[in-house]
């Protein structure tokens, strides 16, 4: 039988949690990646986790412990009410998730819920590897309408070179059932969305790895991560850049043939990039967007708490970091050194795009993807290359098909920071 969880009350929390020094900063949004385990039963080689040398998941409990997730409440709740926040955001993650025991994730779902939905909206999302999905847990997931996203990285051979257990065996079977009974689920109205979260291989076609989500796995939603490198790589060769913009050259294509965004199978990077070339007012939310750092915070099953899940990853000072739930609020939290220099790198473009036409819409890549010990975020992507590749090629198939190639030059050009949120609206 599992043990019930139990929440220790807020007065255990300490006067640091009470009294923040800093001014406090408004979100509508707080995201927490909540590690409720630090160990997985696959061993995929590409995984930041386990393989980019950050090794204090050895150190941390294997599962978070019901004091923890005490504190973590506790430090959820004081961000509602010290930040106005409206939704809470909570991934489920590992680690693999779903190495909880079926009854004790119900049962953290169910306090969740029940502590955070009477005060603001709660979303909760779950990434997994699917491998243990069976019917028990198709229905708890579904009853708390939790938001699924299944790591697959193509067709059987795809997937079985990169997705395997720690004596290399593939798992592409096992994910295949799982992902059928969520995703039957999903279609028959019992389960909130699934959705296919795969790792860009250069070395395959991403318009076979498009055609096989969507026409074997009848998938409508999903994307396509572009692996965790940094500059200090040495897998980061010009060929391995190039390979990847292929890939989601590939995706895009396949995407278009099979009808765009008229039909199902949505790719979110895809929206992410045609929706700004086409609309104003979307290339100025995503201009400005990006400039932002989020709201996040990952919690680790010892309580310790890093702004980013991925780029903790990169050098001992950005996860060696003293702070804890039950300590530290969410608002004092931001105006810490690593915190604000994260901040500072996320609001500045990197010096070298700033004449870069793709600017607006790319914003010099994924945090994570800037970093170099050298010069840490003032980098631009180390995708780059294939980024530039990417986005002339979806511009130019956007005008063949009879966008305006002003109009998409200006939203391009266009300095965002000096526009009205409704100054101009075009969909041309
Ligand atoms: S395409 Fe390259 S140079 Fe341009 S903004 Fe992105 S990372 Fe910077």
């Amino acid at each position: 039988m599992d043990a019930p969880i139990t929440f220790f009350p807020s007065s255990r929390r300490s006067a640091r949690t009470e009294a923040p020094a800093a001014p406090v900063q408004r979100f509508h949004t707080l995201s927490v990646i909540l590690k409720v385990t630090e160990r997985c039963n696959l061993a995929c080689p590409y995984c930041y986790f386990y393989f980019s040398g950050d090794d204090t998941h050895r150190e941390h409990p294997a599962f978070a412990d019901d004091e923890m997730l005490s504190r973590t409440l506790a430090f959820i709740l004081d961000a509602v009410r010290e930040q106005g926040i409206r939704q809470v955001q909570i991934g489920l993650h590992g680690g693999e998730p779903l190495l909880l025991k079926p009854a004790r994730f119900d049962a953290l779902c169910q306090t969740l819920r029940d502590a955070i939905e009477p005060v603001c909206e709660l979303m909760l999302l779950v990434q997994t590897n699917g491998v243990l999905l069976d019917a028990r847990w198709v229905e708890i997931l579904s009853r708390h309408r939790i938001r699924v996203g299944v790591s697959i990285d193509g067709d059987a051979q795809a997937h079985d070179r990169t997705r395997i257990t720690k004596k290399g065996r593939g798992t592409y079977a096992e994910t295949l059932r799982g992902w059928r009974l969520l995703n039957e689920a999903v279609k028959e109205g019992r389960a909130a969305s699934a959705s296919i979260l795969a790792v860009v291989a250069p070395d395959r076609c991403g318009a076979a790895t498009y055609r096989h989500f969507r026409e074997a796995l009848d998938a409508d939603g999903m994307n396509f991560l572009l692996p965790d490198l940094t500059h200090d790589a040495p897998e980061a060769s010009p060929a391995h850049i190039e390979a990847c913009g292929d890939f989601l050259i590939g995706v895009y294509n396949a995407w278009v043939e099979l009808g765009g965004s008229s039909t199902r199978g949505s790719v979110r990077f895809i929206e992410e990039l045609v929706g700004p070339l086409l609309d104003d007012q979307l290339c100025r939310r995503a201009a400005l967007g990006r400039r932002v750092l989020p709201n996040q915070f990952a919690i680790s099953t010892d309580g310790e708490i890093c702004p980013d899940d991925v780029i903790r990853g990169f050098a001992p000072r950005l996860r060696q970091l003293p702070y804890r739930v039950g300590i530290d609020s969410a608002a004092a939290l931001r105006e810490t050194p690593v915190w604000l220099e994260l901040i500072e790198a996320q609001s500045s473009l990197p010096a070298a795009c700033s004449g870069c036409l793709w600017r607006n819409v790319c914003g010099g890549g994924a945090l994570a993807h800037r970093y170099s010990h050298a010069n840490g975020f003032d980098n631009p992507s180390v995708y780059c290359a294939g980024l530039k590749k990417l986005y002339r090629h979806v511009a130019w198939s956007l005008i063949q098909a009879g966008a305006s190639e002003d109009a998409i030059e200006r939203r391009l050009t266009t300095d965002w920071t000096q526009t009205a949120p409704t100054q101009e609206v075009s969909h041309v």
